[in-house]
């Protein structure tokens, strides 16, 4: 991975980060369910790294999707902190520039992703 495209990724990947925790929080504002209110004030008070953590009890499919992409999105912010980032998590092997401009949370490379799909459909 070209040193270059790291920063443009990574700022993509943090107002990707910011829209989820705005579109958390008002999911769970709309719904005027007692528990997603405690959820709501719960998650405010903690740094974002913990929420899917908090939300692991309240998972609706819409919330478990959001909590999930959340999860994608930190694991990939950190995985640049660390110097790993754009390295694929089955093969260890460089993930393609271009997945990488299509989805910068990107976990897997082409190949490992076919066969990571093709277990999930067994
Ligand atoms: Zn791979």
């Amino acid at each position: 991975m070209p040193q270059s495209l790291t920063p443009l990724l990574r700022s993509r990947l943090l107002s990707e980060l910011e829209l989820l925790q705005q579109d958390i929080l008002h999911y769970l504002a709309a719904d005027h369910v007692a528990e997603y209110q405690q959820l709501h004030q719960q998650l405010q008070k903690h740094p974002t790294t913990h929420w899917p953590d908090l939300m692991k009890k309240w998972q609706t499919p819409e919330l478990q999707e959001k909590s999930q992409r959340l999860e994608l999105v930190q694991a990939a912010l950190s995985q640049m902190d660390m110097g790993l980032y754009g390295l694929c998590s089955d093969c260890e092997c460089r993930i393609e520039r271009q997945l990488l401009m299509n989805d910068p949370a990107r976990q897997r490379c082409a190949a490992c992703e076919t066969v990571y799909h093709e277990q999930l459909a067994e």
